[in-house]
């Protein structure tokens, strides 16, 4: 049982649908809501019996942002989804005060090259990544992989490319490469196998233009958690080392259910 001092009363703003079961929305934000990019938030939703139902949602948008922004999709018969779905403009959400969450770049030392691969809606905690002024200083090359089934759930292409004439990472956005990978279509410009399988041949290296090494590069890693699970594995069979708390390595991750 959540307390009400638990969590606030937020209202949605804006909702964006990208297909029948793809949507952004945003909300209201408590003024004393704090989190670091790359971390979660609770969204709850009552139930038909007056239960608060309770999901975790990366937070899209921005540490600064006087909204939260998140991705989702629509699970066939879920109990959250399916009520989000239904929501609209000036409905309320509730949001939890905490926040949650390591997949955040504190859990790195050094490094000079940030790799961060997602899949489906584990794009979320990377654009808000991406909106820290931070990440831009303390690497010197980006790389954004986004793998989807169809392109049509390329949600944040826009976003990611609006960063070139964005007002303060404008001029630090040559050091961001953003690969599409489309699984289940073929699309120009976009990579076409799992990414697992472009790690081992090689060719999500030779798309980015520069190698990952496990001295330099510090890898990110969120979406499907049989994804997560094969990459990781990959990672690990190449001599990268999880971050754990005290101990930081070259890898962080989150699965998203
Ligand atoms: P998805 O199946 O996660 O596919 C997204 C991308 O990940 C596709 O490019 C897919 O490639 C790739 N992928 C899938 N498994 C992989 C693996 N083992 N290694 C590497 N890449 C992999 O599809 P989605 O549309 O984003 O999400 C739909 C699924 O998410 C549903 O199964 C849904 O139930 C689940 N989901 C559940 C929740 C929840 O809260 N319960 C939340 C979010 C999502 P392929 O095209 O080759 O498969």
């Amino acid at each position: 049982m959540t307390s009400p001092d638990k969590y606030t009363v937020e209202r949605i703003t804006e909702i964006h649908a990208y297909t029948p079961n793809l949507f952004r929305f945003r909300t209201t934000r408590y003024r004393g809501y704090r989190f670091i990019p790359g971390q979660f938030a609770r969204l709850g939703l009552h139930d038909d019996e007056g239960k608060i139902i309770w999901r975790a949602y990366s937070i899209v948008s921005a540490s600064y942002d006087e909204h939260l922004e998140f991705f989702s999709i629509v699970v066939p018969d879920g109990a959250f989804t399916s009520r989000l779905a239904r929501l609209g403009v000036g409905d309320e959400i509730l949001v939890e005060k905490m926040n949650y969450g390591f997949l955040t770049t504190d859990r790195f030392e050094g490094g000079r090259d940030l790799w961060m691969l997602s899949t489906g809606t584990g794009v979320a905690p990377f654009v808000s990544i991406l909106y820290e002024a931070s990440t831009w200083t303390d690497y010197d090359r980006i790389v954004l992989v986004h793998s989807v089934r169809h392109s049509a759930e390329l949600a944040y292409t826009e976003t990611v490319e609006s960063l070139k004439h964005h007002e303060y990472f404008g001029e630090f956005a040559h050091k961001l490469v953003y690969v599409p990978v489309v699984t289940r279509e073929a699309v120009a410009g976009a990579l076409a196998k799992r990414i697992p399988e472009l790690l081992e041949s090689g060719e999500l290296e030779g798309r980015v233009g520069f190698a990952l090494d496990r001295d330099t590069s510090r890898v990110m890693i969120c979406g499907n958690p049989e994804m997560v699970e094969d990459t990781r594995q990959w990672f690990l069979g190449h001599g990268y080392e999880l971050s754990r708390r005290g101990k930081p390595g070259h890898l962080a991750l989150e699965n998203l259910w």
